[in-house]
C-alpha cells in the first residue's frame, strides 16, 4: 500500500489526510503541537470550564465548502445556526445587524436598506457560484459567469474610494466596513473587498455558522473518518528539515503533503533555484494579537440585537475602521482599533460555567509585533459595553510574536497563511493550474497558503489530494470518496 505523510492537522491537512486514506493511501499525519486542529482547536486557556478557540471561531465557510459537504460536515456535528450572522455597534446605542435573512437586515437598515440589497442579493442568492469563482484562483472560466461578473463588479467598487457613496448611514457603511476588514489589508482594497463580500454574501445565504461546543468539533470529526480509515495522527513531531524525512518513495507512490508554511518546503534537497525563489519572494502579511476572556456574565452590549449575535465587529464608524486598518498597513496600531469579536456562550452553553461568558477577540498588527492587546481590546469593548471591564475574571493574551509558537505555519503572527493581495491570491505561491503540486516529485502543499487561501473550507488539502491522486493516475472527484 502507497504511503501519505502529512505534516500538520489543521483542516486542509486533514481534508487531505481524509481523501488520501478513503483513496487507499496509508496515512500518517505528523503535527508539531500537543493537541490535533491546527486552526480549528478550543481549549481552556483561562479557567477552567470556559473553552475558548484557539484560532477560528466563527464558520461562514465550513458549510459553503464542497469538501465539507461531501464530507458530509453538517452531520456529523451540531452547528449552532443564528438568526444574526454579525453586528456592528456605534456610539450612543446604534448598531447595523447582518440578520441570516437579507430582507430584515435591509429592513432595519432604513434608508441604505435598497443599497443593502442590490450590492448583495445577487450574490448571496447565488452562494455557489461566488464559492466556485472565489475558489478556484479566479483563473479559470467561472461555472456561473454572470455571478462572476456581478461580484467583481462589486469587488471593483467597494475596493476603491467608489465604495464611500453606497451608503449614507453610519449604520450600514460601518457594517459592510466590520466585514471588509477581516482580510487584514489596507481599506479600501480589492483584495479586501474580494474576502469581504465573500463573507458578506455567505451571512445572507447559509449564515455563520458554530459548533456547539468550539472549532475542535471539526478537527475531530475529521479526525474520527482518518482513523476509520486506518489513518493516524502523531502529535509532538515538530518537522524542520525534510532532506532528513523518511517518508518514503515516491517512483513506489508514496506522498508527502505539506499543510505547513511554504518555508518547510524549501528544506527540500534540491528544490529547483526558480521555485525556490518563488517561495522565498511569497510575502507575509500583518498578524494579529488575539486575547480570550473569561466573563462573569455575558459581555454588557448598549445595545441588545448586539448582544445576540456572535460575531460583533467592535470599531466604530467606516472611517474609524479603514483608519485603523489603515494605520496596520503603515506599521502602527490604531488607538482605537478595529476588533474582530466572537461571544459565543450567547448561544452556546457548553462554553462556559452557568451564568458566565467567554470572549474571543483579537486584533490586527504589523508583523512579528510582541504588543499585549487586552487594554486596547478591552477600551473598545467598553465603549459600546460599558461595565464590560467589571466583568473580566481571567484573560489569556497571545501577541503576534507568540503565534509561531502555538502554530509554525503562523509566520510573524500572519493568520492567513500570507499576505492577502489580488496578486498573492493569483499567484500562491505560484501561478498555474496546479499550484498544489512541487517540482518534486511526490510533494504537495496542502495548506492556506495555495488556493483557495485561508479560512475553514479544507479546499486546499482536498486540491492537494486530488492532484496528487490525478497524478498517480487514479483520478476521483469528491463524490468518488464520499
Ligand atoms: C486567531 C485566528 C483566528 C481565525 N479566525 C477564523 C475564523 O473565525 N474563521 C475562519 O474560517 N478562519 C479563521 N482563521 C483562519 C483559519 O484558522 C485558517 O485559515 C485555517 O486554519 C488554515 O488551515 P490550514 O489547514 O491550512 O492550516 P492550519 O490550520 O494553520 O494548520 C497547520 C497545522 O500544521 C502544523 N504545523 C505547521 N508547521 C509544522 C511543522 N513544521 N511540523 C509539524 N507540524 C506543523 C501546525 O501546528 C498546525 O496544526 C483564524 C486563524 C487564526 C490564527
Amino acid at each position: 500500500m502507497a504511503r501519505a505523510t502529512i505534516i500538520g492537522s489543521g483542516p486542509n491537512g486533514l481534508a487531505a489526510a481524509v481523501s488520501l486514506a478513503r483513496a487507499g493511501y496509508e496515512v500518517r499525519v505528523l503535527e508539531a503541537a500537543d493537541t490535533i486542529g491546527g486552526g480549528v482547536r478550543t481549549a481552556e486557556s483561562t479557567l477552567p470550564g470556559f473553552l475558548h478557540d484557539v484560532c477560528s471561531a466563527a464558520h461562514p465557510a465550513a458549510l459553503a465548502s464542497p469538501f465539507f459537504q461531501a464530507f458530509g460536515l453538517a452531520e456529523r456535528i451540531d452547528w449552532i445556526h443564528p438568526e444574526i450572522s454579525y453586528a456592528h455597534p456605534l456610539d450612543g446605542g446604534r448598531a447595523g445587524i447582518a440578520w441570516r435573512d437579507i430582507e430584515r437586515t435591509a429592513s432595519a437598515l432604513g434608508e441604505d436598506g435598497r443599497a443593502w440589497l442590490s450590492l448583495l442579493r445577487p450574490l448571496s442568492t447565488h452562494i455557489d457560484g461566488v464559492v466556485d469563482f472565489t475558489g478556484n484562483q479566479m483563473l479559470r472560466f467561472p461555472h456561473e459567469p454572470i455571478t462572476a461578473f456581478r461580484y467583481a463588479m462589486r469587488m471593483l467598487e467597494q475596493g476603491t474610494p467608489l465604495a464611500r457613496r453606497t451608503f449614507r448611514t453610519d449604520e450600514a457603511a460601518g457594517l459592510l466596513s466590520g466585514v471588509l476588514a477581516h482580510a487584514n489589508t489596507p481599506l479600501p482594497s480589492l483584495a479586501g473587498a474580494a474576502a469581504g463580500l465573500l463573507l458578506a454574501a455567505q451571512a445572507h445565504a447559509g449564515g455563520w455558522m458554530y459548533p456547539r461546543g468550539g472549532a475542535q468539533g471539526i478537527a475531530d470529526a475529521l479526525v474520527a473518518d482518518l482513523v476509520a480509515h486506518g489513518g493516524a495522527v502523531e502529535t509532538g513531531v515538530h518537522v524542520t528539515d525534510l532532506s532528513t524525512l523518511d517518508w518514503g518513495d515516491p517512483a513506489r507512490g508514496d506522498l508527502l503533503m505539506l499543510n505547513t508554511s511554504l518555508r518547510l518546503a524549501l528544506t527540500l534537497p534540491d528544490v529547483p533555484t526558480r521555485y525556490a525563489s518563488a517561495l522565498r519572494s511569497y510575502r507575509y502579511g500583518p498578524a494579529a494579537a488575539k486575547v480570550d476572556f473569561a466573563l462573569d456574565g455575558p459581555v454588557p452590549w448598549t445595545n441588545d440585537e448586539v448582544a445576540q449575535s456572535p460575531t460583533v465587529h467592535v470599531g466604530g464608524t467606516q472611517t474609524e475602521v479603514w483608519a485603523s486598518e489603515n494605520a496596520v498597513a503603515r506599521g502602527r496600531v490604531s488607538e482605537r482599533p478595529y476588533v474582530l469579536t466572537v461571544q459565543p456562550s450567547v448561544f452556546d452553553p457548553t462554553r462556559a460555567p452557568e451564568g458566565k461568558a467567554v470572549l474571543w477577540a483579537y486584533i490586527h498588527v504589523p508583523q512579528g509585533s510582541d504588543l499585549d492587546a487586552t487594554d486596547l481590546i478591552t477600551q473598545q469593548v467598553e465603549r459600546f459595553a460599558p461595565g464590560f471591564r467589571d466583568r473580566i475574571l481571567a484573560h489569556h493574551s497571545v501577541p503576534a510574536s507568540a503565534r509561531e509558537a502555538i502554530n509554525p505555519s503562523e509566520i510573524g503572527g500572519d493568520i492567513l497563511g500570507g499576505a492577502f493581495t489580488i496578486p498573492q491570491a493569483l499567484r500562491r505561491p505560484v501561478l498555474g493550474t496546479k499550484p498544489w503540486r512541487t517540482p518534486t516529485p511526490g510533494v504537495y502543499l496542502a495548506s492556506a497558503s495555495t488556493p483557495p487561501g485561508p479560512g475553514v473550507n479544507g479546499m486546499a488539502g482536498w486540491h492537494a489530494a486530488r492532484t496528487a491522486l490525478g497524478d498517480a493516475g487514479i483520478p476521483a472527484t469528491l463524490a468518488d470518496l464520499f
